[in-house]
């Protein structure tokens, strides 16, 4: 495949035997993106303007939190403000206007300003630059994966053994291979990724349930085994990677 670039870094996600390779390639586009938005970028005026227009979500903003230099954040954070607070001007002088007319007035035009004027606010609350970028580039490596998985038979085994997907990344897997597969094919990948997926949801569930009998006092003695850190790979099963403190 010629794609070298999007194909070394499925197959690294494929080799890493986690829960979710997509998780794991979306934790490594998350961490770049993170060391970018406060080195790089920070010389980079077409990034600084779109992070100054569309920002960062709650997720993002944590990590970027985390990170030790907080002085980039705060320049970061200190141009996005002067853009929050244009749209929130215009809020404002919305709602001042509002007060001072008649109020039936604007109902009636159905064009109330004030929630016309937020819009921009909501907008800005929704949009994330680094959420944008991994989304774009998952949407790439979905689509390497279906030309992996098709022409590459080493590819296709390491699917075959792989621990399946979060329920997520499954949904999203069926989407592609919708979109990417010609009929035949799309039979026999979803086939394929189904069965794998309840065996794995099983494994995992199975693991979420030994370790409730953990706690019943007659299994108090007995070892440990996989159900130590079924929890864990319970809620990224379930639900996707998630941050863990000690990490
Ligand atoms: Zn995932
Ligand atoms: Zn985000």
């Amino acid at each position: 495949m010629k794609e070298t670039i999007y194909t070394i870094p499925v197959n690294e996600a494929f080799d890493d035997l986690s829960e979710c390779p997509f998780c794991y390639m979306v934790k490594k586009l998350e961490d770049e993106g993170v060391e970018y938005a406060l080195g790089a970028a920070m010389m980079e005026p077409d990034y600084r303007v779109l992070s100054n227009e569309k920002g960062y979500c709650n997720k993002h903003f944590g990590m970027l939190f985390k990170k030790p230099n907080k002085l980039s954040l705060a320049l970061v954070m200190d141009t996005h403000f002067d853009e929050l607070r244009k749209k929130l001007s215009e809020v404002s002088k919305s709602s001042r206007q509002y007060a001072d007319t008649k109020h039936g007035f604007f109902k009636r035009e159905k064009q109330d300003p004030i929630q016309n004027a937020k819009k921009s606010i909501d907008q800005c609350n929704r949009s994330c630059i680094i959420c944008e970028k991994v989304d774009d580039t998952i949407e790439r490596y979905i689509r390497v994966f279906f030309g992996l998985w098709e022409n590459d038979n080493e590819f296709r085994r390491k699917v075959e053994t792989s621990k399946g997907f979060c329920l997520p990344h499954f949904s999203k897997l069926l989407d592609g291979a919708k979109k990417y597969l010609g009929s035949s094919k799309y039979a026999e990948f979803c086939k394929m990724i189904c069965e794998k997926e309840e065996a794995e949801l099983e494994r995992v569930h199975n693991d979420v349930h030994n370790f409730t009998l953990k706690f019943d006092y007659r299994n108090h003695s007995s070892k440990w085994g996989t159900e130590k850190d079924g929890p864990v790979r319970g809620v990224e099963k379930i639900a996707g990677y998630i941050i863990k403190d000690n990490k």
